[in-house]
C-alpha cells in the first residue's frame, strides 16, 4: 500500500499544480511534495485526470486497457523521453465516465497519459498499479461547463475514484518566460490569492467567472491549464473541507495544489 487510509468512501478531489516537466525526473520541494501527496488521499480504486494538456474540441474519454506514456513535449533532455508510467487503464471506466455525461464524450484510444498526467502520479503512486483514465477538456465551452461536468462526475468519488485535476493556477508561458527569474510577478500572485480566495468559500462559479476576468487574463496564455481546476471544484461539496496540500511559486508558475474532501 502507497498511502495508508480507505479503500473505498467518498474520495476528496485534489487539483495538483505541476510545473515544469522536469519535475518527472528531478528531486526538488515539489517533488517531494508530490510523493507526499498520496498520504493526503485514501488509495483510490482508480484515478480520472484531466489536464491541461488534453485539450480538445469536444469530449473525449481515454478506454486504453495500457495506455501508452506520451512524451508531448520538445527541448527536454532524453531521460525525460525515456519514462514510462505503466499503468493500467479501464475501459469500464471510461464507459462508466461517457454514460455519466449523457452522450456528450467519446472514447479514444488514440490518446493514453500525458505529462501533466505522469509527471505527476510517478511521484504519488510510484508503483504504476492503479488504473488511470484521462477525460479531455472541451476547448469549445464556457468555463461554468467545466464547473457542470465536474458536478456531473461527482459520483465517482463515491465509487473510489479520486478525480485528478493537472494544471497550475497561474500559466502565462507568453509572458512568464520574459520576466526576471526570482522575483514572482504580480499577476501570478493575485490571481492565485483570487483562485485561494474563491475555493475556500467553495464558489465553483466565481472560480468559473475568474477565467473571464482580466486578473485572470494577465495570468494565463489559454486557460487550458485552469480549467482542470473547475472539475474538481465542480465535484466537491459544500461540506468538504478545503486544504492546500502544496503552495508556493516556482517562476511565474502557482505550484498550489487544491484538496476539498
Ligand atoms: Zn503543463
Amino acid at each position: 500500500m502507497t498511502s495508508p487510509g480507505l479503500v473505498s468512501g467518498r474520495m476528496p478531489t485534489l487539483f495538483v499544480g505541476h510545473g515544469t516537466p522536469m519535475n518527472a525526473i528531478l528531486d526538488n520541494e515539489w517533488t517531494r511534495a508530490f510523493k507526499n501527496l498520496a498520504n493526503e488521499v485514501p488509495r483510490p480504486k482508480a484515478i480520472l485526470s484531466i489536464s491541461g494538456h488534453f485539450y480538445t474540441p469536444g469530449i473525449y474519454v481515454t478506454d486504453n486497457e495500457s495506455p501508452p506514456t506520451i512524451h508531448d513535449f520538445g527541448g527536454f533532455p532524453q531521460a525525460l523521453f525515456d519514462i514510462e508510467y505503466r499503468c493500467p487503464g479501464s475501459p469500464d471506466l471510461a464507459k462508466r465516465i461517457s454514460g455519466m455525461l449523457e452522450g456528450h464524450a467519446q472514447l479514444t484510444d488514440k490518446w493514453g497519459l500525458d505529462h501533466g498526467t505522469w509527471s505527476v502520479l510517478l511521484h504519488m503512486f510510484p508503483e504504476a498499479d492503479i488504473p488511470v483514465v484521462q477525460m479531455s477538456i472541451d476547448a469549445r465551452v464556457d468555463p461554468q461547463i467545466h464547473v457542470a461536468i465536474g458536478q456531473a462526475l461527482a459520483p465517482l468519488r463515491d465509487e473510489g475514484v479520486l478525480i485528478l485535476g493537472t494544471g497550475n493556477i497561474t500559466h502565462n508561458m507568453r509572458v512568464g518566460f520574459w520576466q526576471q527569474e526570482g522575483a514572482v510577478p504580480e499577476w501570478s500572485t493575485t490571481f492565485d490569492k483570487l483562485v485561494a480566495d474563491a475555493t475556500q468559500e467553495h464558489d465553483a462559479a466565481e472560480l468559473a467567472r475568474l477565467a473571464q476576468s482580466e486578473a485572470g487574463e494577465a495570468a494565463h496564455s489559454g486557460f487550458d491549464h485552469y480549467y482542470p481546476l473547475l472539475y474538481v471544484a465542480g465535484a466537491a461539496n459544500d461540506d468538504d473541507a478545503v486544504s492546500y496540500p502544496i503552495t508556493g511559486f516556482d517562476r511565474f508558475f502557482s505550484m498550489r495544489a487544491v484538496k476539498f474532501g
